[in-house]
């Protein structure tokens, strides 16, 4: 007996033939979903950074102007955090929404934050452009349900031992409220590997996309785990044809309350920025320019 029949068939594909082709043609069927004014999923490879957490003023201002600078589109930065260890900085929560807000306003970026609890809804509804969903909740039905009644996009992360198919249906959680605006994100999954923090699974960025018409993106940082390591990871993304790329940025990476060791410098960023812009080039591709 099918145990399952998609509960909306617009976003799932029925023709699995692999794209012949490296370019952006391959994005053609992909639905575009926007936020704010900025369209992924389109023909342009879109970047997302920030730091992990948000952690004071002076750290987010000085990385959200630094990374629009160098080509991000949208800013992330976690506001909650779900650490392994109740002990580890858990975000700032709720005092540093003014902040926030001024950060956002002068940069004139949209936030793309974690959502650990349906409760947080009220908070980050008028904040964000677009809510994350992590790795840890990708199975919290009641959380994907909840964020299918609001009209905000969704950045549906992969869970760490997801299959492709468990991370769509999840996807399609979100779809029975009404809310189409999903992207999903690969960010490593946990295999017999321990030499990195995770292992990138680049096939799940080509499976998925032949699979449905959401748009994929991919976070380097979790996926590895390795500050050094993650800008390769990231080209290789945009060359199999990615949508776009969700990267940790630290000013001070030593002094980060979580992530430190995976966060890229300023001056990484930009690099990272000028070589997508090369690589993507090569593919007839652009990079989405900060508006
Ligand atoms: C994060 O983006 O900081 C994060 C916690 O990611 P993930 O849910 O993929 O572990
Ligand atoms: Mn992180």
């Amino acid at each position: 007996m099918k145990d399952h029949v998609p509960l909306n068939e617009a976003h799932l594909k029925t023709d699995l033939t692999p794209s012949s082709s490296l370019s952006a043609s391959s994005a053609s069927k992909t639905k575009p979903v926007k936020v704010g004014n900025v369209t992924i999923g389109g023909p342009e490879f879109a970047v997302i950074a920030g730091p992990c957490s948000i952690e004071s003023r002076e750290q987010f201002f000085e990385t959200a102007t630094a990374v629009k600078k160098s080509g991000a589109v949208l800013l992330r930065g976690g506001i909650w955090k779900m650490r392994t260890s109740h002990q580890s900085f858990q975000g700032l929560g709720p005092e540093a929404v003014g902040f926030i807000r001024e950060v956002l306003d002068h940069t004139g970026l949209q936030l793309v934050s974690e959502i650990t609890d349906p409760r947080q809804v009220e908070l980050l509804d008028p904040l964000v452009g677009m809510y994350q969903v992590g790795a840890r909740n990708m199975f919290n039905y009641a959380l994907l349900k909840e964020l299918g009644q609001t009209r905000k996009p969704v950045l549906l992360k992969r869970g760490f031992s997801a299959l492709v198919d468990e991370w769509i249906k999840a996807a399609e959680y979100i779809t029975i409220g009404g809310n189409q605006n999903i992207i999903l994100c690969e960010r490593g999954i946990r295999t017999f590997e321990t030499s990195t923090r995770n292992t990138f699974d680049l096939n799940a960025v080509l499976v998925a996309k032949s699979r449905t018409s959401f748009p994929v993106v991919v976070d380097p940082s979790h996926a590895v785990g390795i500050r050094e390591f993650v800008p390769k990871l990231a080209l290789a993304a945009a060359v199999a044809g990615a949508d776009g790329l969700i990267v940790e940025v630290h000013p001070r990476p030593a002094e980060a309350l979580s992530d430190g060791f995976q966060a890229l410098t300023l001056e990484d960023f930009r690099k990272l920025s000028h070589d997508l812009e090369r690589v993507l080039g090569a593919l007839d591709r652009t990079m989405l320019k900060p508006v």
